[in-house]
């Protein structure tokens, strides 16, 4: 078992990993900026080192400041979290060489899943279903291209390589904006990632964001934790997510679950991971990989009672999977809504002073956030304060938990997205479970338009 666990990273996963690593009496170091000595978890630790100043380049995102806090504090182990440098193979890389224990898959894989180009032709070979596409970098050839476009039919996307966050990508809906299009895109992904390879995917119009949690020891063993569905989304955000994903059948989920499973033993996957789908017409089509914990997996432990970051660590210790396919029960339903301080209507940031803070409670009722009354939330890093979590024996009764908690979560002090959580969880549409990717942009945008936010329906 390991001893000592560096934590490279803040605010509420930073909190939650301290946490896991507590539970299994592993000793924690927090490293933090110098805006971030109050978190929550940095006076929890058993020790902890400032790592620099506020700006993430020079301290969350600097692989020497933070490999000299495990060597001076004499841990095993770096975890990673999820963003800063979770998914960068070169840190990865770094910190093995130096002696420590990357908690998270081998700098090959998070390398092979960062390409998307490398990803998909794996990930293909490996039997997952992919979005039809041209399976490969485009070349320079207007009528190649054109052909490749008139096969897979518009609208077609053109995708960067190396694209992440949202960016890098063109919708292209006829022939005579094809080539222009391409062109455009990989002279931004040359300039943004340094990497101008682009390859070409249907475009699917009203796809739903469902994806698969696994689990994987590097030794053989995998198992994948069923489905979260993550369409409510706003600018490419994720806002709420839920699991079981609705109208998802149990065999639909043992029949994805097990071709994931499969690829991660061929690509010799370690650690949790995400395989994220876009879903549409009945049918799954894999988009990425996430090689990292995700912000929304307590939705999956809700309903299957697993604790992934402790999972995480056993697998970092080098044990075995000791949880088999079997043992993986879907109990009820569950439902997380991310906390963040921006304004509820023009969703600016809102950093400030927390004057009162009052979790929510009750049955079925989960808080993972850092903030305290008197927390100051700094400007330089992710609005996210927290995320709401609810589990309930069906959707209903997770809605109506987490309606109950909302009412009842008070943030004094700066503004935060409660209210329009509110509002989705009152939504006829949201409701009826099972919208698109597009839903709630669009009712946002319809309400803007009637000057009154999201409506509140039902
Ligand atoms: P990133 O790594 O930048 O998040 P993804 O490949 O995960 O890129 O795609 C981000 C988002 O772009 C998806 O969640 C989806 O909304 C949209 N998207 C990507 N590929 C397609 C596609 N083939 N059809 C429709 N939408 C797509």
């Amino acid at each position: 078992m390991l001893d000592k666990v560096v934590i490279a990273n803040r605010g509420e996963i930073a909190l939650r990993i301290l946490r896991a690593c507590h539970t299994l009496g592993i000793k924690t170091v927090a490293v933090h900026s110098t805006v971030d000595r109050n978190l929550k978890h940095v006076g929890m630790a058993d020790e902890s080192v400032c790592i620099g100043p506020a700006p993430a380049a020079e301290s969350y995102l600097s692989t020497p400041a933070i490999i000299a806090a495990a060597e001076v504090t004499d841990a095993q182990a770096i975890h990673p979290g999820y963003g800063f440098l979770s998914e960068n193979a070169d840190f990865a890389e770094r910190v093995e060489q130096s002696g420590f224990i990357f908690i998270g898959p081998t700098a090959p894989v998070i390398r092979l899943m960062g390409d998307k180009v490398e990803a998909i032709k794996a990930m293909k070979a490996a039997g997952v279903p992919c979005v039809p596409g041209s399976g490969g970098p485009l070349g320079d050839d207007a009528a190649t291209n054109a052909k490749i476009a008139r096969e897979i039919g518009y609208p077609v996307i053109i995708k960067a390589a190396g694209g992440g966050g949202g960016r890098g990508m063109r919708v292209v809906h006829t022939e005579a904006h094809l080539n222009n299009a391409i062109l455009t895109t990989k002279s931004e992904a040359k300039a943004a990632f340094n990497n101008d390879q682009v390859y070409m995917e249907k475009f699917l119009e009203n796809p739903r964001h469902v994806e698969i949690q696994v689990l994987a020891d590097g030794q053989g063993n995998a198992i994948h934790l069923g489905e979260r569905d993550c369409s409510m989304q706003r600018r490419h955000q994720k806002v709420v997510e839920e699991a079981p994903a609705p109208g998802i059948t149990p065999e639909q989920r043992a029949e994805i679950g097990r071709v994931c499973v499969d690829a991660c033993i061929r690509i010799g996957y370690r650690g949790a991971g995400t395989f994220e789908f876009l879903y549409e017409n009945g049918r799954f089509y894999f988009i990425e990989m996430n090689t990292r914990i995700q912000v929304e997996h307590p939705v999956t432990e809700m309903i299957t009672g697993v604790d992934l970051v402790r999972e995480q660590l056993l697998i970092a210790s080098g044990e075995k999977l000791s949880i088999r396919q079997e043992d993986i029960q879907i109990t009820g339903h569950a439902i997380e809504c991310r906390i963040n301080a921006e304004d509820p209507d023009t969703f600016m940031p809102s950093p400030g002073t927390i004057k009162r803070f009052l979790a929510a409670g009750g049955p079925g009722v989960r808080v993972d956030t850092h903030i305290y009354d008197g927390y100051r939330i700094p400007p330089n890093y992710d609005s996210m304060i927290g995320k709401l979590i609810v589990h309930g024996r069906d959707r209903e009764t997770a809605i109506a938990r987490m309606r109950i908690a909302l009412a009842e979560m008070v943030v004094d002090g700066v503004k935060t997205n409660i209210p329009l959580q509110q509002r989705i969880m009152a939504d006829g549409g949201f409701q009826a479970g099972g919208q698109n990717i597009h839903y709630l942009e669009k009712r946002i945008a319809e309400q803007r338009e009637k000057g009154k936010g999201l409506r509140v329906e039902g």
